[in-house]
């Protein structure tokens, strides 16, 4: 029984919350990542181990230039460690060539930049759907998971809007339903709300904990301390290093803390 083959693997834990309970989404084994530039090799990250359970909600913190975007581009499925091993799901894609990266990253991930990089003359409907082109889906269930993917994000009154016709927190809400439209395994999300206000800094951590609830595995880099505050652990970066890595003691509901803030309105 010692080989089952990969894809068979794949399949199996895409068609559920099949795995095992308490099995890592995320195992990170001893990885290095060398950014060689000519003359110069940055050391971008210097032995990293971590694991992430299903479920998680994990925040990443550190000083500019400290590895978090390199460690996310690997969690991603962006770019491979240079040593080491990373197992998604069970599955060694360290080794993985950048086409089978890419279909990993397609079925497996959801990303969320701090721009919110949607297309300016497509609807919230159009932008959300449009990851799915590459999933083997009809027309009709295609648009059924972009509509279901806007209803949770709470836009489900804006699909015909144009991002111009949008607040930057609506903006980064369907940035997050384009995210979790082919169903992801885990969301990633890069300073998802590096370019917004406090209050709808908030709103997007609401969003966040919503879906956590609902099961989904979130890994988020920010460098603001109230945001971080919102996850379930928080994993400070330093020099290529994770320095700490701590649960949230009284985690706030970004629900009850916008209760506590003023509105546009006010
Ligand atoms: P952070 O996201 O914490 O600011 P990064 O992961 O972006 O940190 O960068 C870590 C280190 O690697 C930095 O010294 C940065 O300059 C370097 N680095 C990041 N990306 C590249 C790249 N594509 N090419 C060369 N060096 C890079
Ligand atoms: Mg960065």
């Amino acid at each position: 029984m010692a080989t089952v083959d990969s894809t068979q693997a794949v399949k199996q834990s895409a068609a559920a919350t099949a795995a095992p309970a308490g099995s890592a989404v995320i195992r990170v084994e001893d990885v290095h990542k060398y950014y060689d530039l000519g003359e110069t090799r940055v050391h971008a990250l210097r032995g990293v181990s971590v694991e992430v359970e299903r479920g998680e909600f994990v925040a990443i913190m550190g000083a500019s230039g400290s590895g978090k975007s390199t460690f996310m581009n690997m969690l991603g499925c962006l770019d491979r460690p240079s040593s080491g091993r990373y197992l998604l799901e069970g599955i060694d894609v360290s080794k993985h060539d950048k086409r089978a990266l890419a279909q990993i990253r397609n079925q497996k991930i959801g990303f969320v930049f701090q721009g919110f990089n949607l297309l300016a003359r497509t609807t919230a409907l159009e932008n959300t759907e449009l990851p799915t082109l590459y999933a083997k889906v009809d027309k009709v269930e295609r648009q059924k998971r972009a509509v279901d993917a806007l209803t949770l994000v709470g836009l489900a009154d804006r699909m015909q809007h144009y991002p111009s016709q949008m607040s930057g927190g609506q903006q980064q809400r369907v940035a997050v339903a384009r995210a979790l439209v082919n169903r992801p395994s885990i969301l990633l999300a890069d300073e998802p709300t590096g370019n917004l206000d406090s209050r709808t800094s908030v709103e997007i951590m609401e969003v966040f904990q919503e879906l956590n609830d609902k099961g989904l595995t979130i890994v988020l880099v920010t460098h603001e301390h109230d945001v971080a505050q919102f996850a379930k652990r928080v994993l400070v970066f330093r020099d290529g290093r994770i320095r700490k890595d701590d649960l949230v003691l009284n985690r706030p509901r970004a629900s009850e803390v916008l209760k506590t803030l003023p509105t546009l309105e006010d």
